[in-house]
């Protein structure tokens, strides 16, 4: 350690630096040296943070402080870290260190830079130990005597109470923990964000943007709604544009801090970025990417025509298995403006928000969720709904983007992370957590300008102005409650409505109402929700499915007991296979569609889950004819969620089925042997496998043959590549999640167009 001199230029850091320049430095030094337009900076060295102690003398008397402390002990902690950093602040920074940090800021240009200066902590023996967030960053920091002030500042929040308590639990001794310090120029972007470069939760090779107007913290923080570009770097183009309104930036002010000013007029709505400027970040991006080995999330600013790369780390959404040690950035936290991440899971439905942890470990536990806190459990259940209608986010420990939480939470338009695998054991109850159901991450602590906790609102302009598409855009509904969120996106109908969610939420089973001669209830109850949603679309389709309940979601509610106990639920009695053994069940279901049918909702289709074999359609059939449904003029349909339904759909279709739609969540399960609520299993989880298309390619191309409505409402549906495929091979109709319908329709738009125009030139 002893040569390393207190100061070093970006250019001047190598890898092997980064015990002296701490994680923050050593990748901005990595990430100039491959040439990317970081901004002007230097690192006041850990060395020299060691020297200051050792020359001041204060050292023995730091450390023989820290080394009595109970850290449990609140009221202890919180002393001896003041007491301690006023020790650090009390000295004064020798000469020499002085004058090579003022040295340094003078070569950075002339008449005094404006400069950010960001604490990088690092460990002797762990040198790429995460410890972001957890010491301070000084933002617009000008002349030499703020600057001084600054970096000893940093030096004195490595001894901040929670910087302290966090390496007491990790087991670093605070003698090898050093800290260095970032002085970066500060950059006053006129627009800036962040980009994926690959798609988060995908992994495919397009480049996401999103950028803002001003300072970045703005699309940091989730303070505002930023602009969303698609860039495909095969063919160089925007292929996806969202132009969001951005009501607000962040600009610097004065000399420190920063402000929140109103944007108004045009740059409310106006684009951020150029095509060009979009595609010279994706270019950027991919050097990143290339550089690093695996996908990375980039933060990003423009002044005039500079462009900058601020930060850029692993993305943290896609799971890779290797991600090389030392060769990666090193183990940065994201999001400095959010703090500490705990935890990461799939992010699950979008948004933003925090609150206090309550641990649900069984039903009862329930009651203690009050309106406001996050409900961190294994796995939600229908008995759960009512605690999850309260809470601002969940997070689960297990499951996947189709699993109950991650399909109730949608549709609630509550922030989710599913498939963290330890919540329940990592969080604490009671702990004040931000959960972002986007990127799937868990910080600690709260946001500190919590984004409208953003539940997926459905943007006022899609609402009002839907674009027209010839295929379909159609929404998935399954709580009645939902209904009228999901007709505000202007969908085309309803490509699926999941009754078991009305029926679980009722407490009871169906077996415990027909047992206790309470079957009017029961039909009342069902009724009522599906006309509710049948109401917010009027003259629109709504195909509505029969129960499809495995029995393990059964087993709690009164009438539970009796539910068999399946070693595989997801692969057992469920669907329309139970329905056809339990016709009283059956009845009462199509009692309800019948006396819907008769009261004039004549937009009422039917859908039947988990079918196997045309036979079964058939024998639905003649069981609602028997019980007086007009059959022949009946809207009837299937699921293809069963690889043997997608091979026999020329048999369905001769069976007389009206329409078919992908159940992609299980057909995947079922043609790839993969979990689809398996946490563990999840990356290998392939909408796109090419069985799994080949399937879907085939069953669309005999629909067609038939004219048979063909369309998908499983969560495939949802994602814009995919749709984009499926209109390219022929689907009628979409069916996707509330938030996802004003993109889905946009994909839609655009693939159509890209179809006529391609068919216009071979004309030509
Ligand atoms: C599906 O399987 O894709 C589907 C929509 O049904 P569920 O998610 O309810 O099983
Ligand atoms: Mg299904």
């Amino acid at each position: 350690m002893k040569e390393m001199p207190n100061v070093l230029w970006l250019e001047e850091i190598k890898k092997e630096d980064i015990v002296s320049v701490g994680g923050k430095g050593a990748s901005l030094g990595e990430m100039a040296s491959i040439g990317l337009p970081v901004p002007k900076a230097f690192v006041v060295t850990a060395q020299a943070f060691r020297r200051f102690l050792v020359e001041t003398g204060i050292e023995d008397a730091l450390f023989r402080r820290l080394e009595r402390l109970d850290v449990d002990d609140n009221g202890a902690l919180e002393s001896v870290a003041r007491d301690v950093q006023d020790l650090v602040l009390s000295v004064e920074m020798p000469d020499h260190i002085q004058q090579e940090i003022t040295d340094a800021y003078a070569r950075m240009g002339a008449d005094g830079t404006v400069v950010a200066v960001r604490s990088s902590a690092t460990a002797e023996d762990l040198p790429d130990a995460s410890f972001a967030g957890q010491q301070e960053t000084f933002l617009n920091i000008l002349g030499e005597d703020d600057l001084l002030d600054a970096v000893q500042q940093c030096w004195a929040s490595l001894y901040g109470a929670r910087a302290i308590y966090y390496r007491a639990k990790q087991g670093f001794d605070d003698r090898s923990v050093n800290i260095a310090v970032v002085v970066q120029e500060l950059i006053r972007s006129e627009k800036s964000g962040v980009m994926f470069t690959s798609h988060p939760v995908t992994g495919e090779s397009l480049p996401i943007i999103e950028g803002s107007w001003g300072l970045g913290e703005a699309v940091v923080s989730g303070a505002v709604s930023p602009d969303n570009y698609v860039f495909d770097l095969r063919s160089e183009r925007v292929v996806d544009r969202l132009i969001a309104e951005k009501e607000i930036m962040i600009v610097p002010e004065g000399e420190h801090g920063t402000k929140i000013v109103e944007l108004s007029g045009e740059q409310r709505t106006a684009p951020v970025l150029s095509d060009a400027e979009v595609a010279r970040l994706a270019m950027l991006g991919k050097i990143a990417e290339d550089h690093y080995g695996v996908p990375q999330d980039v933060e990003w600013a423009i002044v005039g025509d500079d462009v900058f790369i601020l930060q850029s780390r692993p993305i943290t959404t896609i799971k890779r298995p290797e991600i090389p040690r030392g060769e990666a950035e090193p183990a940065e936290q994201p999001k400095g403006a959010l703090g500490v991440m705990l935890l990461e899971g799939q992010g699950a439905s979008p948004g933003v928000a925090s609150g206090r942890v309550v641990i649900v470990r069984d039903v009862k536990d329930t009651s203690a969720v009050k309106d406001g806190d996050i409900l961190v459990t294994k796995m939600t259940n229908p008995d759960m709904v009512p605690a999850m209608r309260r809470v601002n986010a969940i997070v689960t420990d297990e499951g996947g983007m189709t699993c109950h939480a991650a399909i109730v939470s949608r549709e609630l338009g509550t922030p989710a992370v599913v498939g963290t695998k330890k919540a329940t054991k990592i969080l604490k109850e009671g702990q004040i957590i931000t959960v972002d159901g986007e990127k799937g991450i868990i910080y600690e602590g709260a946001v500190e300008a919590p984004a409208a906790a953003a539940p997926a609102a459905v943007p006022a302009a899609a609402a009002s102005a839907p674009v027209i598409t010839g295929t379909l855009v159609k929404v998935n509904v399954s709580l009645p409650e939902a209904a009228k969120r999901a007709a505000a996106t202007g969908a085309d109908g309803v490509g699926l409505l999941r009754i078991e969610h009305l029926i679980l939420g009722l407490a009871k089973t169906p077996g415990w109402y027909i047992e206790h001669g309470a079957e009017e209830e029961f039909i009342a109850e069902l009724y009522g929700g599906i006309r509710t949603v049948l109401d917010a679309f009027p003259g629109k389709p709504v195909w509505v499915r029969t129960l499809d309940a495995p029995t393990d979601e059964f087993r709690n509610m009164e009438g539970g007991e009796d539910e068999p106990i399946e070693h595989n639920p997801m692969l057992g009695w469920r669907g329309i296979r139970r329905d056809l053994q339990s016709h009283e069940q059956f009845r009462l279901q199509v009692e309800a569609f019948k006396r819907l049918w008769a009261a004039g909702y004549d937009n009422l289709g039917v859908m039947f889950p988990m079918v196997n074999h045309p036979d079964e359609f058939v024998r639905a059939r003649a069981m609602m004819k028997e019980w007086g449904v007009d059959v022949e003029n009946a809207t009837l349909g299937v699921m293809i969620e069963v690889p043997s339904s997608a091979i026999l759909i020329e048999d369905f279709i001769r069976a007389g089925i009206r329409f078919a739609s992908f159940g992609t969540n299980d057909l995947i399960q079922y043609t790839l042997a993969i979990d689809r609520n398996n946490e563990h299993v999840a990356d290998m989880y392939r909408p796109k496998h090419p069985a799994v298309l080949r399937l879907i390619d085939y069953a669309i191309n005999a629909c067609r043959e038939h004219g048979v409505e063909c369309s998908i409402c499983g969560q495939a549906g949802s994602d814009p590549d995919m749709v984009t495929w499926l209109v390219g091979h022929g689907i009628n109709s979409v069916s996707a999640n509330i938030d996802a319908v004003p993109r889905i329709r946009e994909a839609v738009a655009r693939k159509e167009r890209q179809i006529l125009l391609d068919a216009a030139r071979r004309n030509a």
